[in-house]
């Protein structure tokens, strides 16, 4: 695979990012992808290692690319510079590389044999370009079924999951019909995923394929509430459950109600709708401009929470995170190829957040009614509170971003009346995907609990495949 000595020979090279004083002043991607040559060079770094860690495998217990991309047969075709055939072999495992190309935390790099040197393969900027260009060369076509089969589908929810699942089937020859209570299709990709992450071009894109494959989209329609699941499962032959993981999880302390707190999703909701010129109905309005914004939780939403402040124009930034820090450098010998726990800075804390860890919330207080302070109050490893160590941070906009706890119950999921599991999500075996109730699927964060991106798409398509079947008897979707 790629060039024998290439990992020998050639040094690793991410893509440039615009400076952070210049991408704060917009809302755009500010990735500069590598040049042809360049990526070429990078796709030469691949060794053959044998066991390709990268691309994973359930059965071998390997964890690497959820989807299972090839990853060292299109390293070793973008070597080659054949990008067409990198794009079919990309295409074959993964419906959209352009959002796991931009999104996805990469399980791929940490499970690189080069990453026992700290050095591994550029994987996702290679899988971002092919299909970027695949796109531009126009090979991205619509692939409508040869057939129709007669039967419809109706896929509740419209994220990765959802947008997976609707396209296997249909190119399965099903009838199938999306349905998404928001104005536009795409889930947390569309309402939640900030645009300097990925633009939603990138989605309308991909919906319009889907569209010329047949698939029929039912927006602003909420399931549940604007018609129920039984009409679902009365006009449909099987129904897909793709609704994600929706109850956030708040913090249940005084002061909690004073103006200025507010869950992560509403604030990065309304600025997604901004951007796209979608009404924001009657909802006030969140925004951190001039303000001092307290995030509070460590991941990917509070990151998302961070650049957002900073595009807005904030006072000051601060996330606090309940964890300790975490060590500078994994023990590779131990979590290797395994996904590390270890020190990172995603592009919005690099922006200038301060960040503290090993701290908790006691309590906020306000002025007439808003919050103007948060105070907390330092941790031991064993997360119990230090006496005297409290402190005070001034705080005008406090943004609650500490995960999501489970789907939403009301309406669609307890009127079907499909049983969960222990901690809440729609129960179905992973692979098989059929819930409690005959003839209804679950796929995506409504059954996984709150994940990424690339594991939707996976699953999404796990679930096409076991619907496929369940209607047909046997499928030729791919596993
Ligand atoms: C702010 C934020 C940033 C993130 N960043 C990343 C990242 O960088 N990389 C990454 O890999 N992952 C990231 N994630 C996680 C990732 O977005 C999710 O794991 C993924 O989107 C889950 O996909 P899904 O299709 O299961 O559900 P979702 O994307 O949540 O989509 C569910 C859809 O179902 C619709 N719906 C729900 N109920 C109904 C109903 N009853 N009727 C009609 N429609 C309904 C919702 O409106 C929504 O559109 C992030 C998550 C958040 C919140
Ligand atoms: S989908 Fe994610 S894990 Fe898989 S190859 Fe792409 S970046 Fe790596």
């Amino acid at each position: 695979m790629g060039k024998v000595t290439g990992f020998l020979e050639i040094a690793s090279r991410q893509p440039a990012a615009e400076p952070a004083s210049d991408r704060v002043r917009h809302f755009h991607e500010f990735v500069r992808p590598l040049a042809e040559d360049e990526l070429r060079h990078q796709g030469a770094r691949c060794m053959d290692c044998g066991i390709p860690f990268c691309h994973g495998s359930e059965r071998q217990g390997v964890r690497g690319c959820p989807i299972n991309n090839l990853i060292p047969d299109w390293n070793d075709l973008v070597y080659r510079g054949q990008w067409r055939l990198a794009s079919e072999m990309l295409h074959s495992t993964n419906n959209f590389p352009e959002f796991t190309g931009r999104i996805c935390p990469a399980p791929c790099e940490a499970s690189c044999t080069l990453n026992l040197i700290d050095d591994p393969v550029t994987i996702k900027s290679i899988e971002c370009a092919i299909v970027d260009r695949a796109w531009s060369e126009g090979w991205i076509r619509p692939h409508p079924p040869a057939r129709n089969t007669g039967k419809s589908v109706a896929v509740v929810g419209s994220g990765p999951a959802g947008l997976a699942a609707a396209q296997q089937l249909a190119r399965a020859g099903h009838l199938v019909t999306l349905f998404e209570k928001n104005a536009a299709v795409g889930g947390l990709l569309r309402y939640g995923i900030p645009d300097f992450k990925m633009e939603k071009r990138h989605i309308d894109r991909r919906v319009q394929q889907m569209q010329d494959e047949g698939v029929k989209l039912r927006t602003h329609c909420h399931v549940g509430v604007d018609v129920t699941g039984d009409d679902l499962l009365r006009d449909f032959d099987a129904v897909v459950l793709t609704g994600g993981a929706e109850m956030p999880r708040d913090l249940d302390v005084p002061g909690r109600e004073l103006d200025g707190i507010h869950f992560a999703m509403d604030f990065l909701t309304q600025q997604n709708r901004r951007i796209a010129r979608e009404s924001l109905g009657d909802r006030n309005e969140i925004l951190a401009t001039d303000k001092n914004v307290i995030v509070i939780g460590g991941g990917d939403t509070g990151s998302d929470c961070i650049g957002t402040s900073f595009r807005q124009g904030a006072k000051s930034v601060t996330q606090l995170e309940i964890l300790p820090r975490p060590p500078d450098r994994e023990d590779k010998a131990l979590t290797w190829p395994d996904w590390p726990l270890k020190f990172r800075t995603s592009s919005s804390q690099d922006e200038g957040a301060e960040r503290d860890w090993s701290v908790a919330t006691e309590k906020f207080s306000g002025d007439g009614g808003r919050v103007a302070k948060l105070h907390g109050v330092r941790l031991d490893p064993k997360l119990h509170r230090v006496d005297g160590s409290e402190f005070d941070l001034d705080a005008d906009l406090v943004l609650l971003a500490m995960g999501f706890v489970r789907p939403v119950h009301d309406g669609l999921l307890d009127g079907l009346g499909v049983a969960y599991d222990g901690r809440g999500n729609v129960a179905a075996e992973p692979g098989r995907h059929q819930t409690s109730v005959a003839k209804v699927f679950a796929a995506g964060d409504m059954r996984r609990g709150q994940s990424l991106v690339v594991w939707a798409i996976r699953e999404g398509r796990q679930c096409a495949r076991a619907v496929d079947e369940f209607l047909m008897g046997s499928s030729d979707l791919p596993l």
